[in-house]
């Protein structure tokens, strides 16, 4: 596959962009080769600057839930474009998200829109310690909350991939107030309790992993998190940025049945644009500024062509969405074992609904950031490379997840098999 006008386009990128992008895990470094520069989308399928066409499973990194240029999120841009493209004053549409988002989403009773999934969580981590008086936050190794101080520990996603567990530029003093324990373990986060009584504000985590490779919860976990949280005085937060409307309507809070105090979203609630949101129960949130005294703000908030993209998005969401789109996943899934299994490549492939991620000579559970760290990554950059010469994008990296939608149809999903049969046959 010729990929020539891409390579000259990152060697010319490299002269005015550090490292020739923009996020990290773009750049193919921890693949090797060089990234593909792509020119459109349609549907299920990218079309790059040599005119190659590839099935995307990276969905801009989850927010193309309804694949490519979908008419009605297009069309609700075109039309607000055509009104305004910001006042930096209250609309109308704004209201309309965030009554959507609360019918749709257990834990939210009220929420405020910011510009990333980045900000979100760090406005959520900063009420979390305004509204307890705390200042102790736990996360979990291999979890990715975006790149504020706070949350850059042992963090999962690019800083994985790049082997970068924690960067230079932040603080010990600001580090020291994170603890960072095991996934998927309660009697790491009762010790912690024990240890810091009364200190901790909060417990953040992505309730299925999806930033070391997709690592759904073990079955109590979520629920062990919410009693002792609870119990404790401490706010559970679930980063839902990569799961909510992904795994379920109302995220993997309503798929598993656990309600937490704050959640953050961005990706899918943007429909392509950038947004993020972080809410919670009314209590909790009207300690935020201007309502109480918790300081948090943004020139673009709100910004009404992300905020129509986001409505036009959410209303195409039916509960019938979710459960054609977890059949598929599952499809694939069991369509890529197989297809390891014929030509004897230990493989596990981790998913729910919407998600998934193959992990290579791993253990058969992956259940933790440790089973993650011991697989190939040799072997999954093989495959990787196997696939992009097949017309299949991956995300470039040994620990990020698949995303896939209802376009990602039963004879897409075909292809994409007969592609892995060959990636496999050659690895
Ligand atoms: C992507 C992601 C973020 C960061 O969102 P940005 O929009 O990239 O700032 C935070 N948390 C999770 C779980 C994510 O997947």
């Amino acid at each position: 596959m010729d990929r020539s006008k891409s390579k000259a386009l990152f060697t010319r990128a490299q002269l005015s962009i550090p490292g020739g992008v923009n996020s990290p895990v773009r750049a193919f470094k921890g693949v090797g080769g060089h990234p593909v520069f792509f020119e459109t989308g349609e549907g299920v399928y990218l079309e790059d600057v040599d005119g190659n066409r590839y099935i995307d499973y990276v969905a801009s990194w989850g927010p193309m839930l309804l694949g490519h240029r979908h008419a009605g999120v297009v069309e609700a841009i075109r039309a607000q474009a055509g009104r305004a493209l910001g006042f930096g004053a209250p609309t109308g549409q704004e209201t309309e998200l965030a009554e959507r988002v609360v019918s749709m989403v257990p834990g939210i009773e009220k929420i405020r829109l910011v510009n990333s999934g980045t900000e979100a969580t760090m406005s959520a981590i900063r009420l979390a310690r305004g509204f307890t008086g705390r200042d102790l936050i736990i996360k979990f190794d291999g979890c990715y909350h975006g790149h504020s101080d706070s949350l850059l520990v042992r963090a999962g996603s690019g800083l994985l991939t790049l082997g970068i567990p924690n960067s230079p530029g932040v603080p010990d003093a600001v580090a020291s107030k994170t603890l960072t324990l095991p996934f998927n373990d309660l009697d790491a986060v009762r010790r912690a309790f024990d240890a810091y009584p009364g200190q901790i504000a909060g417990v953040i985590l992505e309730p299925v992993a999806g930033n070391m490779g997709c690592v759904p919860p073990l079955a109590g976990y979520l629920d062990g998190l919410r009693d002792i949280t609870a119990r404790s005085g401490s706010l559970l937060i679930f980063d839902e940025v990569m799961t909510g409307f992904r795994v379920a309507r109302g995220g993997a809070q309503a798929l598993y049945g656990v309600t937490p105090d704050l959640t953050t979203l961005g990706k899918v609630i943007g429909g392509g644009l950038p947004i993020g949101a972080f809410g919670g129960t009314a209590a909790i949130m009207d300690h935020i500024a201007p309502a109480g005294p918790v300081y948090q703000a943004g020139t673009l908030s709100g910004n009404p062509l992300a905020v129509a993209a986001g409505i036009a998005m959410l209303e195409s969401l039916d509960e019938n969405f979710y459960r054609v789109l977890a059949e598929r996943t599952e499809f694939l899934a069991g369509g890529l074992r197989e297809r390891a299994a014929r030509h004897n490549h230990p493989l596990t492939v981790n998913f729910v609904c919407g998600m998934f991620s193959l992990f290579f000579d791993a253990p058969e559970e992956v259940t933790g950031f440790s089973h993650v760290a011991n697989s190939s990554v040799d072997t999954f950059n093989r495959f990787f490379h196997g696939m992009l010469d097949r017309g299949v994008y991956l995300a470039p990296s040994a620990f990020e997840a698949g995303f896939l939608g209802l376009h990602h149809t039963p004879d897409v999903l075909d292809a994409t098999l007969d592609a892995a049969d060959g990636a496999f046959a050659d690895l």
